[in-house]
């Protein structure tokens, strides 16, 4: 894959730690003090597909386009850091400062959605990366991208943790488009271990009422969930939800899908959260059928214990007495105009 060239290395210092790229030979590993590393942007520009279809368990829908590699926001959690291997980089702090920017993804998906249009009921802007990471607000490539989808009249579901979607509200208020602001944490105290570099809660939240009431459909996601932690925090996070404006929520559970992600994950707890780190890891391992990295079970509303049920128990009688609407897949979502695009325009 031809990575361009450097664009821009700018602040944000962070230590090296990845664990070993199981589809590499060698990997090597600092001695002594850690080294710290600094924040790279690469440019790409030879791919030829920018629509992916996946069929993860993490995600509930079908087909997303993800334009951007790797995540500033550096979830200690997130699924998608062994992806980053696939480019020979690590699942770690790689995963978090090598940041790959797909700089023709609009044109792509113009071209691509000119000949599977009709097979595409909804795109998702999610999965791999978060859309609206910082960089975005200088490569407009998600923007960019949600012009094409308006052109093509595609429904678009957008999962963030960033109020750099609000810049998009006049695009997408002109859209059939739902975003989801994902907030597994009530409190700063509780997100920070493991979402080191988000914004913090309450701005998600405020984000949240700036889109709902534009009149964009707006909804949260618990997502993940981290057993015997997060678990009190269910019935705040819906009822702020609510009252800024949200209609619909989900909720899903941690799943650490490769050893990788299970080494990144603990090490980053040991050093936050060393005296809760053996109640999750044991909490995970009860879930999970006794593997932290099983992929045994789905993700949503999935766990084994009794823990578990009487979690979704909680979130589903707040999710009822709040009144939201279900996470809809986007397989399940339908367009709002049903009239033959205008080729014209393309
Ligand atoms: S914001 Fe989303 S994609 Fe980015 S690191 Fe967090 S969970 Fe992963």
């Amino acid at each position: 894959m031809p990575l361009a060239r450097i664009w821009a290395i700018v602040s944000s210092v962070r230590y090296v730690s990845n664990p070993p790229n199981p589809y590499l030979k060698y990997s090597a590993d600092f001695l002594g003090e850690p080294s710290t590393v600094k924040l790279e942007i690469f440019e790409e520009t030879a791919t030829k597909k920018i629509i992916t279809e996946n069929n993860s368990p993490d995600v509930g829908f079908r087909f997303s386009v993800n334009c951007y590699r790797g995540c500033i926001h550096g979830c200690t959690y997130c699924f998608a850091r062994p992806y980053h291997e696939y480019l020979g980089y690590g699942a770690g702090t790689d995963f978090e400062t090598k940041i790959v920017a797909k700089i023709n993804a609009p044109t792509l998906l113009r071209d691509e959605l000119k000949r599977t249009r009709k097979t595409i009921d909804s795109l998702n802007f999610s999965f791999t990366t978060d859309p609206y990471l910082p960089i975005e607000a200088d490569y407009e490539l998600t923007r960019e991208c949600l012009k094409v989808c308006r052109d093509f009249r595609i429904p678009v579901g957008i999962v963030t943790k960033s109020p750099l979607v609000m810049r998009d509200v006049d695009i997408l208020s002109g859209m059939n488009a739902t975003v989801y602001f994902s907030i597994p944490f009530a409190t700063i105290e509780k997100s920070k271990p493991f979402e080191p570099y988000v914004p913090v809660p309450e701005t998600r939240f405020r984000a949240m009422k700036t889109l709902s009431d534009a009149g964009i459909e707006t909804g949260i996601a618990l997502a993940p969930i981290i057993p015997s932690y997060s678990e009190p925090d269910i019935p705040a996070l819906l009822e702020r939800a609510k009252e800024n404006g949200a209609t619909r929520a989900f909720m899903t559970l941690l799943r650490l899908p490769t050893d990788s992600l299970r080494e990144y994950f603990t090490a980053r707890l040991e050093e936050k959260l060393p005296t809760k780190r053996d109640r999750i890891l044991h909490q995970i391992m009860r879930e999970r059928g006794g593997k932290l990295n099983s992929n045994e079970f789905g993700s949503r509303m999935s766990g084994t214990t009794e823990n578990w049920r009487i979690a979704v128990k909680m979130f589903d009688l707040h999710f009822k007495k709040l009144g939201f609407k279900k996470y809809e897949a986007s397989a399940q979502m339908k367009p709002t105009i049903d009239e033959p695009i205008q080729q014209s325009l393309f």
